[in-house]
């Protein structure tokens, strides 16, 4: 036994894989239960001595695979998260061979690369001004703190305080204006930020969760407006063009949490709908969603990207510096691994056309999931602008019983949400996998289901 010899351990692992990745358009979405009781047999006491990584791997594979759920396979729609594609495992197994501590340029050269001109091709398929500076960060929670920091650095300065110097206390106050839908977690970050979560102007919402032009507040000093693109219900994206002419008029700063909906950017189709979104001065967004690569991935852009790295860049006599891009100058974190290889291997692969053929194509499968339920007599509560549809299968005892019973079935795997005040499921389309016999196959799965829980109520 050799705790360090890498070729049969890794060829072996890469063989494990394969078959669980294979695995996932047969099995059922959900894990069965006994496979998660099984999980039991990796709780032992901590082992005293080594075993060999080979054993590991394959108590690994054979006791944690099974009790995985299938997220990154064509049917699981219950979150807007999307699967990995391909060339994505594969650039992000060899990434994380190469191991590199991606905070500095002219330490880690080819990932710096690599990164810097991911960042380039991202801002010319997403449709943002080329100036951007940008962080690659954990997700669109650590990209809405990224984004805010910097605003919260720029809209103070504006008024002669330096947050970072002298932090918040006795800091002129900022008005931070949200809608009434905000995501849980740009407000998480609003607090992290010493701004408050519950510190803040609420926008009443219409019907599909946009926040309504016509009840924006009078501002005055300094300010952060947050829109939103992409609701986690319903998709709906908040009136941009009006939101940036308010911001524009109030000297605000805009920022826009588009975790999944900045993606509409990127499809001809689909541009309309977030017209005007260009104008923001930061946004925060996924590649963990819609670009389908693996965890952990999120993005901010920032407009002014020397707000952005004075906001975040540090200085130390060990740290050599470089005049291309220092990623640790724009990230909240200086030790991070080399997120950008997935994303420039997704893009690098699918191309302009590729990428807008994904996010098309969801919205396509979407908008056949809606129309399919509501053939067979169910409600569909949302206008089904981009990849979410939301349906509501009678009262919330109902729903509850049909959602289960789609999740124990297995064929797809969907999950329930309360839509102002009514109990509906959600179904989130966003997987690079997902085929339209995905669809038909699911779509027939729920109605059966709905229909049967329906006739056992009676
Ligand atoms: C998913 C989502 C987030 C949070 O993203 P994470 O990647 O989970 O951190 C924030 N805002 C919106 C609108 C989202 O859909």
């Amino acid at each position: 036994m050799s705790l360090f010899v890498y070729r049969p351990l890794l060829t072996a692992t890469a063989e494990r894989a394969v078959s669980y990745l294979e695995s996932l358009s047969t099995r059922p979405v959900e894990p069965d239960r006994s496979a998660v009781a099984q999980l039991s047999f990796l709780d032992t006491a901590f082992p005293e001595t080594s075993t060999s990584p080979e054993e590991t791997i394959r108590l690994l594979d054979e006791v944690g695979s099974p009790a995985t759920m299938a997220m990154a396979g064509p049917r699981f729609f219950g979150f807007v998260i999307g699967g990995a594609l391909p060339v994505t495992v594969a650039a992000q197994w060899l990434a994380t061979a190469w191991d590199q501590n991606t905070g500095l340029y002219r330490v880690t050269p080819s990932t710096g690369e690599l990164e810097r001109i991911a960042l380039k091709w991202l801002l010319d398929v997403l449709h943002l001004p080329r100036e951007c500076g940008g962080a690659f960060v954990t997700g669109a929670t650590m990209a809405n703190f990224t984004a805010l920091a910097a605003a919260r650095h720029t809209v103070l300065r504006k008024v002669g305080w330096e947050v970072e110097r002298d932090g918040l206390f006795g800091a002129p106050s900022i008005t931070v204006v949200v809608g009434e839908e905000v995501h849980p977690t740009l407000t998480k970050s609003l607090g992290l930020l010493g701004l408050g979560r519950d510190r803040v102007l609420r926008v009443p919402v219409d019907d599909q969760g946009r926040m309504r032009a016509d009840s924006l507040p009078k501002l005055s000093g300094p300010a952060i407006v947050c829109a939103q693109a992409g609701n986690v219900n319903t998709g709906a994206i908040d009136p941009l063009p009006e939101i940036v002419a308010y911001a524009k008029k109030h000297d605000a700063w805009l920022h826009v949490d588009g975790a999944f909906g900045l993606w509409a950017a990127a499809a001809p189709d689909l541009r309309k709908e977030v017209a005007g979104i260009q104008e923001a001065d930061s946004w925060a967004t996924d590649a963990h969603k819609w670009l389908n690569v693996p965890y952990d991935s999120g993005l901010a852009f920032v407009r002014d990207a020397q707000a952005l790295q004075d906001t975040m860049s540090i200085h130390a006599a060990y740290l050599p510096g470089s005049v291309i891009r220092d990623s640790s100058n724009f990230t909240p974190e200086l030790s991070r691994r080399a997120r950008g290889v997935e994303i420039w291997a997704a893009l690098r692969t699918l191309g302009r056309s590729g990428v807008a053929e994904m996010i098309s194509r969801s919205c396509r499968q979407a908008r056949r999931f809606a129309a399919g339920l509501s053939e067979a007599g169910f409600e569909v509560l949302n206008e089904v602008v981009l990849n979410q549809v939301l349906v509501r299968f009678g009262d919330k005892e109902r729903n509850e019983r049909v959602i289960a019973a789609i999740q124990q079935d297995g064929t797809c795997w969907c999950g329930g949400t309360v839509w102002q005040g009514k109990s509906a499921m959600r179904i989130s389309v966003c997987c690079w996998a997902t085929t339209d016999e995905d669809v038909e196959r699911s779509l027939a799965a729920i109605i059966r289901l709905a229909r049967a829980e329906g006739g056992r109520l009676r």
